[in-house]
């Protein structure tokens, strides 16, 4: 990694001395610090570098040396890749982009004084600060759980050793055993992301486990491109998914890792996995920084400026960000709306109207389905509304991904341009 201590060292003790001076304007180069380099920190830390070519000085803090995407996770479990296909590294952005890369948690952020606290114990100032750490765990939300318990009942809702703890207790669990999930309630990390696990772990264990079970309690009535997810269970994985909804108790569940049960609705059901996702909010750090209301940081739809403080911008998941799923994808695209608005601020730099996208496939499973299905119906700016896709075989002129032997559930959209009312104008998985 390209951090030098001392270096850092120096910059820290110039960096602090610097911010009694309120204006970016006269100051050698303005100063953007992001903490968090996953989907949204990663990106905006690399289009401010690459696109001011030099002018902005970029920290990127992030204490892993590796960042495992969460995206294609399920496909890990389900065998269809590998873990060292989920990870990267930080190597280039400070290579190809210049950008201070520290590998530290950030643990504090005084924003009267623009100073961020790591847990080394350095201290380093910002002209902007750009926030995206993605979620933690509402403590107490799943009645047994806390994250004392993340290794015998996992969440593997983020990326890395939790994905990898799932996967082996998925492959040493007894033949006929039973794989229990606790879904989270709205609103949460990628909507579908609960239910393409489930078809990846009924992916995995048709093929080693073919009498095991899977119970899914779930506190939502309904969860996203259900239509599409409970065909494919009927189809691919016929008898082994059972969904229990709110109706049902999927919303009154406790557990006990130690015995390995899970309580629905009071009843008693012994598991041998227990995948359990609890609610969520934002990063920590939000709300160290004091720039949450509620489980979120409010953003403007047009820059991801926090309506808290204006030199401060959050991106990805941590923000309450109007209708936009929280992906990888508008965690992407968000990134690049922040770090054009960030370069317009300290550069002088021109600002285009901000522009959203989010597109969304779920791994069903790999057998039956012997072409992609293409989108039948793009999204039109006039409906706003994802279109969901059937598994049907078709032909596809203009397929946008190679025809391959796998199911997958999906929606798209064409993007989306901020206007009028960014915040109800988002993107709905
Ligand atoms: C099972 C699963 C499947 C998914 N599949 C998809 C998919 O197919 N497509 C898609 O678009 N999205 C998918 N997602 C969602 C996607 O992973 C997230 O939406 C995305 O990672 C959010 O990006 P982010 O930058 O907000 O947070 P993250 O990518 O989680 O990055 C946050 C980073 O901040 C760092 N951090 C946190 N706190 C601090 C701190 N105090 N100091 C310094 N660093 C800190 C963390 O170490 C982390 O690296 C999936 C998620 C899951 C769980």
């Amino acid at each position: 990694m390209s951090f030098n201590r001392r270096h850092f060292l120096e910059l820290a003790a110039g960096t602090t001395a610097a911010l009694a001076a309120p204006a970016v304007i006269g100051r050698a180069k303005p100063r953007v610090v992001v903490i968090g380099g996953g989907a949204g920190g990663a990106t905006a830390a690399r289009y401010i570098a690459k696109d001011s070519k030099g002018a902005i000085d970029v920290t990127l803090i992030e204490p892993s040396r590796v960042y495992y995407t969460c995206f294609f996770s399920n496909l890990y479990l389900g065998g269809e890749r590998t873990m060292q296909s989920l990870a990267h590294t930080y190597g280039k952005l400070a290579s190809t982009h210049g950008i201070n890369v520290v590998h530290d948690w950030a643990v504090g952020i005084d924003r009267d004084t623009r100073t961020i606290t790591l847990a080394s114990g350095y201290k380093m100032g910002y002209d902007r600060l750009i926030l995206s750490p993605g979620i933690d765990f509402i403590a107490g939300a799943v009645e047994g759980w806390d994250t004392s318990k993340q290794n015998k009942m996992p969440h593997a809702y983020k990326g890395g050793s939790q994905t990898e703890l799932l996967k082996a207790q998925l492959e040493a669990m007894p033949q006929g055993g039973t794989f229990a999930m606790v879904a989270p309630p709205n609103p949460y990390r990628c909507p579908p992301g609960p239910y393409e696990r489930v078809s990846m772990v009924a992916h995995l264990l048709k093929q080693k486990n073919p009498t095991a079970k899977i119970i899914v309690a779930d506190p939502k009535p309904k969860f996203s491109k259900e239509a599409l997810f409970r065909d494919a269970w009927s189809r691919h994985h016929q008898g082994m998914v059972e969904w229990v909804g709110p109706d049902f108790g999927g919303k009154n569940v406790s557990v006990d890792a130690d015995a390995m049960v899970l309580k629905i609705d009071g009843e008693a059901v012994k598991v041998d996995v227990c995948n359990v996702i609890p609610a969520m909010k934002a990063g920590r750090i939000c709300e160290v920084a004091g720039i949450t209301e509620g489980n979120w940081a409010p953003v403007s739809g047009h820059t991801m400026q926090s309506r808290v403080d204006d030199k401060i911008y959050v991106l990805g998941d941590a923000t309450n960000q109007g209708d936009m799923p929280k992906s990888g994808y508008s965690a992407n695209s968000q990134a690049k709306v922040a770090a054009m608005a960030v370069r317009a601020e300290l550069t002088g730099s021109r600002m285009f109207p901000a522009k959203f996208s989010n597109t969304c496939w779920s791994m069903l499973g790999t057998t039956t389905v012997s072409k992609w299905v293409p989108p039948t119906r793009p999204l039109t700016r006039k409906s706003q509304k994802w279109t969901a896709l059937s598994a049907k075989p078709v032909r596809a002129a203009n397929c946008a991904r190679p025809p391959s032997r796998k199911a997958w559930a999906g929606t798209t959209a064409s993007p989306l341009t901020c206007s009028a009312k960014p915040r109800t104008q988002g993107l709905k998985a």
